[in-house]
């Protein structure tokens, strides 16, 4: 496995495997690796012959006051866990090396940008959004892999190949749990043990969510109202949005039909956490 930290010398590596007919696969992470990053690493393996992971705290999806600064870091551990995955090459910049003195450069996915969690983290998918392309331009994956856990992140990024013509297919992974149905994600290891209960009313109003769609109801804000409750009964838990939205264009529904997304991000202390479900819904129950 390579560890690559210059942009040159990663499009040296993933030119000379295109040569050969190679395909590469990518998987973009932030590091801090947990079984739900290893579960695109496998999908990546499985469908490509070459696999690259990035590792890239990016500064420009963090807004002035989050967690840039203490959001969790282990290269070497990340490292041992991506040798062990059997991966081909690690991309670790240095937040230089990606925004050089004199970047001026961004990419907007207007309108879907600006919903659910772009609401209260403005700027967050614009920098999101930029380090993709930037990744994808670096290494000239033919498929780049992200996790569901994400949903918004990934329907913006569907779009943005879209509408930009990138010759990239990217691939969805279902959201990876623990045992208890909390959602993994680096951000868990903030908790404390009393917050890590807490946390679990996150996934419990999604059950809801889903046991009340499937039980016919229809109506987006009595489901939502519902699932809201559920975090509400929880001292600990503060509710940043709980929607229900169309999975394509991220509208807030009324009436649940076809392709339903309920996103929900909660705070548990201080710690922002999301989670999602989606639910396929064929016309009205009688
Ligand atoms: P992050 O390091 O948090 O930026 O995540 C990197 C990628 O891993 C994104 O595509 C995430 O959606 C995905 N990911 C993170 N947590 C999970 C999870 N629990 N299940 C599936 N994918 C995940």
């Amino acid at each position: 496995m390579k560890i690559v930290t210059r942009i040159a010398e990663m499009k040296v590596l993933t030119g000379e495997w295109r040569s050969a007919g190679l395909t590469i696969g990518l998987a973009p992470t932030m590091g801090y690796l947990h079984e739900g990053h290893l579960s695109l690493v496998r999908e990546s393996r499985r469908r490509c012959d070459m696999t690259v992971v990035s590792i890239f705290v990016n500064p420009a999806q963090f807004g002035p006051g989050e967690d840039f600064q203490t959001y969790p870091r282990d290269f070497e551990r990340d490292s041992m866990l991506l040798e062990k995955a059997g991966i081909d090459a690690v991309f670790h910049p240095a937040a230089p090396e990606m925004y050089p003195p004199g970047f001026k450069t961004h990419v907007e996915v207007s309108d879907l940008q600006d919903r659910l969690c772009g609401r209260s983290r403005p700027g967050h998918f614009r920098g999101v959004s930029t380090v993709v392309l930037k990744l994808f331009e670096i290494v000239g994956p033919d498929v780049a892999f992200f996790g569901w856990k994400d949903a918004q992140q990934l329907i913006i990024l569907r779009r943005m190949a879209a509408d930009l013509d990138l010759d990239v297919e990217i691939a969805a992974c279902p959201i990876v749990r623990e045992p208890d149905g909390l959602a993994m994600s680096s951000r868990n290891t903030y908790l404390s043990a009393a917050e890590r209960r807490a946390a679990l009313v996150l996934p419990k109003s999604l059950a809801e969510a889903r046991r009340l769609m499937e039980a016919g109801e229809r109506d987006a804000g009595r489901l939502t109202a519902a699932a809201k409750g559920v975090i509400e009964a929880e001292p600990l838990a503060r509710i940043d949005y709980v929607e229900a939205v169309d999975v394509g264009t991220l509208e807030p529904l009324s009436r649940l039909s076809g392709e339903v997304l309920v996103a929900a991000a909660v705070y548990v202390g201080k710690t922002r956490l999301i989670d999602n479900l989606r639910l396929s819904i064929r016309g009205e129950p009688s």
